[in-house]
């Protein structure tokens, strides 16, 4: 229960940010002390069961044990090494990730954003002379630097940042045909989130990334796919391409790459990763040991805890509770699963559901304003999801009166 201590507490965090914090977030008015498996703690003593748990970073739940026992291991015996010098760890951890994706190589940067500028860069470095173009999709979502955002086709992450960098063309997510027209003589490669996170869970329809595919083989272009959201499991599979049966040249991967330690990696082909040659590109922080830790303890954790299998059967359950809510509740436009990525799309503004669920104790996410998308965690439990999903149905219903 709350105190009056606490809450002055939490008032008195909120008035330092206020004072000292930059405010290029909106956040909500609760601040978070503590975490263990789907569930979180605030200053107020108030816990709260996690659908979102740190932005789809935290794949295996809050504090995992794997992970806290590996970094704390390591930050013990060498916190940071520069990429001047060789680690085990590094190392190991771009072959277990190689294993489990299309065998290449990898470099490590510190998140997602710097993850897509790595591919953005290989993708120019590697072109014939003179290509350079790389189209983009309506809806889709790369990050936050200038490159990025210029690949991210939003219109509202461009106002006021212009002019933004050249040579992004976008394309509507899942009009091939509209691909092809925009290929022309200077462009370099394709880039898509698999399955699109920020832009509203959305599954791409049959055959679309095949088709992406024959484009790029045919036109000699790279076909770059960022997974920084549905990469490392969140899917059901260790990438989400492998559901599709189509390979990218470059892959990009965050988020959840190291358990909720900060990471970033880009995956590519042995013949393409040399065109990332030696003073082209680095990250002085990339592949550091505790992130190479905590990246190898999590691919570990999915293995022996079979959570694969058991985030495809999450997603059945998502599926099941969202389309049962989908027949009693007009509101309820369309479900889009994918292992533990869930979107709902309404056909109101999410916001007072994201605030409903908060008022009883559940943590869910709004997305391009209709849609509840959840990311939980994929060591979930069964009950944990139906206590969740409970909540969330009624608290969607409760919208129609
Ligand atoms: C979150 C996200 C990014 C950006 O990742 P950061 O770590 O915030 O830079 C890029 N691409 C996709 C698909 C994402 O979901």
């Amino acid at each position: 229960m709350a105190t009056a201590q606490a809450s002055k507490k939490t008032g008195q965090i909120i008035d330092t940010f206020a004072k000292f914090v930059v405010p290029n977030y909106r956040r909500y008015g609760i601040v978070l002390e503590r975490g263990e498996g789907s569930w979180v703690w605030d200053a107020d003593g108030q816990k709260y069961l996690d659908f979102f748990p740190g932005w789809g970073c935290n794949l295996l739940g809050h504090c995992p044990k794997p992970i806290v026992e590996a970094v704390q291991d390591q930050v013990a015996k060498l916190i940071h090494v520069p990429n001047t010098w060789y680690t085990e760890a590094q190392g190991l951890w771009a072959k277990m990730l190689s294993e489990r994706s299309f065998g290449g190589q990898a470099f490590f940067c510190n998140s997602g954003t710097e993850a897509n500028e790595a591919a953005i860069k290989l993708v120019r470095l590697h072109a014939p002379k003179g290509r350079y173009k790389i189209i983009t999709f309506e809806g889709g979502f790369h990050g936050r630097t200038l490159g990025a955002t210029s690949a991210t086709a939003q219109p509202k992450y461009h106002e006021g940042l212009g002019p933004l960098m050249a040579g992004f063309v976008y394309a509507p997510f899942g009009d091939l045909e509209a691909v092809s027209r925009l290929v022309d003589d200077e462009t370099a490669a394709i880039m898509i989130e698999p399955i699109q996170g920020e832009g509203g869970v959305n599954i791409p329809p049959d055959g679309f990334l095949q088709g992406l595919r024959s484009i790029a083989n045919d036109q000699g272009l790279l076909l770059v796919f960022d997974e920084v959201q549905t990469g490392c499991g969140r899917t059901g599979e260790w990438f989400a391409y492998q559901h599709f049966g189509v390979t990218p040249d470059v892959m990009t991967l965050a988020k959840s790459l190291c358990g909720g330690i900060a990471g970033g990696a880009l995956l590519t082909t042995a013949e393409i990763a040399p065109s990332l040659r030696p003073g082209m590109h680095a990250a002085t922080f990339g592949g550091n040991p505790i992130a190479a830790r905590a990246g190898i303890a999590a691919l570990e954790m999915i293995e022996q805890e079979n959570l694969l299998a058991h985030a495809k059967r999450l997603g059945e359950l998502f599926r099941e509770r969202m389309t049962a809510l989908q027949g009693e509740c007009d509101l309820v436009q369309e479900v889009r699963v994918q292992g533990v990525m869930i979107g709902v799309e309404l056909s109101i503004d999410g916001t007072p559901v994201v605030q409903g669920c908060m008022d009883r104790k559940l943590l869910v996410n709004c997305t391009h304003g209709t849609v509840i998308r959840l990311l939980p965690a994929m060591n979930l439990t069964e009950q944990e999801l139906h206590d969740g999903c409970d909540i969330l149905c009624e608290v969607i219903k409760e919208q129609t009166g």
